[in-house]
């Protein structure tokens, strides 16, 4: 069903375009005035659009959800927090700590951290104490990583206007107006795996780079995963150079492990960001790592200033409280990693019985697919993927109830509550999307 059989949400849609530029209050939300959603209500692993349509969710408001839509457990501590004690005093509470201890049991290089509202904003933090603390300017990102919408961060590796036959680089681009030349000045990109290009910027400008920035998993190319070999490799110039390695752990962090992606890699960041996972729809972030570099942030003319009105807010911290305490005491993650799995494999037989190459990427709570022969090492081999067959086949599930971003650079996530979903009809929708997707 598109929009055109959905009267309530082109009534809302129609109202949105008087209040709000393309109708939407986050522009990656305006999927197209035939497509974009309006959602009444959410439960469990399903959303429920205006016009009553229900959709087994893959998509988790890009990665929050890691138990469910209105997980009881969480939302009772924060109507019970907020009720009993308020959301803000501008002054610190037990919470601060308590939380901090939580994420210290589950990820052991943390020694201290701050928190924030957003991915962004711990992105910042992060970036801002590594520059702070070592005294340096650049900052080396991976092509097809993503850390959040501020000038420094919105250059992308521009590959949907690249020839993959050609073997020059992908030019880098503004995601859009408003960006300013100069916010670049510091920002070096390198393909993700490329151990020459690594090796190049550190030659070329080493002894002015504070830090790596990297999501380990790319969470924003289809979990194209670091090789182990590779993360070993960035550890060890970051050593041998004093800079610093930041891993933006906002998606992969309490999703794909307790102790994130650098548990899976047993390769430690001297600064990681949190966001997402750790308050399941809660808007908290947070980021930290090493003493030494933590307290950087202090007062005076070399202390680095961070902080901010809503920061650590009783909302915000009773719900990362709750929703760690039942990642790090239940066994959540073995349903969320075994629902994931199950859902890799009917939808393999589903491509495998319709004939096409595939490829899964990246960890069962986070996964990518990619139709193609070969497992995409990073965003350049991520061009050469039929990304046009997935949007196809994504759209197709989208009618049938299955929601999901209809672009493969998204993963798909699981969430506790997908461990009861009924797989043998995922498979004959699947199957169906898969059919009309290749008539
Ligand atoms: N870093 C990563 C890896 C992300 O995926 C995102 C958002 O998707 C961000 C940072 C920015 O987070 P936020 O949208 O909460 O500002």
């Amino acid at each position: 069903m598109s929009n055109a059989d959905k009267p309530a949400t082109s009534a809302l849609l129609k109202q949105a375009h008087n209040n709000m530029p393309l109708g939407v209050a986050d522009s990656y939300r305006y999927w197209g005035e035939e497509n974009t959603v309006f959602v009444k209500s959410s439960l469990g692993c399903t959303i429920t659009d205006a016009d009553d349509q229900q959709f087994i969710d893959f998509r988790l408001a890009y990665g929050p959800i890691i138990l469910g839509y209105r997980d009881s457990r969480v939302d009772q501590e924060v109507v019970a927090a907020i009720t009993e004690r308020g959301t803000i005093s501008g002054f610190s509470t037990e919470l601060d700590s308590q939380v901090i201890e939580l994420i210290k049991q589950m990820c052991p290089n943390i020694e201290k951290m701050r928190f924030a509202n957003s991915g962004t904003e711990a992105v910042i933090g992060a970036v801002r104490t590594a520059r702070g603390f070592t005294n340096r300017n650049k900052i080396v990102v991976v092509e097809g990583g993503f850390h959040g919408l501020y000038d420094e961060m919105m250059w992308k590796s521009d590959v949907d206007n690249w020839d993959s036959e050609t073997q020059a680089a992908p030019k880098i681009t503004a995601f859009g107006g408003g960006i300013p030349e100069a916010s670049r000045e510091h920002l070096e990109t390198v393909p993700l795996n490329d151990f020459a290009a690594i090796d190049e910027v550190f030659t070329r400008v080493g002894d002015d780079i504070a830090a790596i920035v990297i999501e380990p998993i790319l969470g924003n190319c289809g979990s194209i995963a670091s090789s182990q070999e590779y993360m070993q490799k960035l550890r060890d110039m970051c050593d041998a150079n004093g800079t610093l390695l930041i891993m933006d752990e906002v998606k992969t962090g309490f999703r794909v492990a307790k102790g994130g992606a650098q548990e899976l890699y047993g390769i430690h960041a001297d600064l990681t960001t949190y966001a997402k996972a750790m308050g399941n729809g809660y808007p908290v972030a947070a980021f930290g790592g090493r003493s030494d570099i933590m307290d950087v942030i202090s007062f005076g003319k070399k202390g680095v200033t961070h902080g901010g009105t809503y920061t650590a807010n009783m909302i915000a911290l009773s719900a990362a409280k709750a929703t760690l305490t039942i990642l790090n005491e239940t066994n959540a993650y073995d349903s969320i990693n075994k629902a994931g799995a199950d859902i890799q494999q009917v939808l393999s037989r589903v491509f495998t019985k319709h004939g096409i190459e595939h490829q899964f990427a990246g960890p069962d709570a986070m996964f990518g697919i990619h139709f193609g022969c070969q497992v995409p090492q990073n965003y350049r081999d991520w061009k050469k993927t039929d990304s046009n067959l997935y949007t196809e086949f994504a759209h197709n599930l989208i009618k049938s109830g299955i929601m999901l971003e209809p672009d493969s650079r998204e993963p798909w996530f699981i969430c506790e509550s997908h461990k009861d979903i009924d797989l043998a009809k995922l498979e004959l929708i699947a199957d169906a999307a898969m059919a009309k997707a290749i008539a």
